[in-house]
């Protein structure tokens, strides 16, 4: 269901959590200069940059991820991941 590919270690500029990973729910998907990139911890959206760090979005690209109905589609279905996964381990640790 969820496909991820290691890369250079960063923190999300966000929430500052450590990254060694990055995935999504394409499995097609890679992480590339210029890919939206979703935090696991916080679900917020950050572009990679050329060296695959992360950095935050700027407006433009904010609105971009606005217009775009197939990208929002991916987000929510990936944030709904997210809220599963944290559910299934706060259930393990019962
Ligand atoms: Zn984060």
């Amino acid at each position: 269901m969820l496909n991820s590919t290691p890369i250079p270690p960063t923190n999300c500029p966000y929430c500052l959590r450590k990254m060694n990973r990055a995935g999504g729910p394409d499995p097609a998907a890679r992480p590339f200069p210029g890919a939206f990139v979703i935090c696991m911890k916080c679900s917020e959206i950050s572009m990679m940059n050329d060296d695959l760090s992360l950095r935050k979005l700027t407006a433009e690209e904010l609105d971009e991820v606005r217009n775009n109905g197939d990208l929002q589609h991916q987000i929510a279905n990936f944030r709904g991941f997210i809220l599963w996964r944290k559910k299934m381990e706060a259930h393990g640790k019962n």
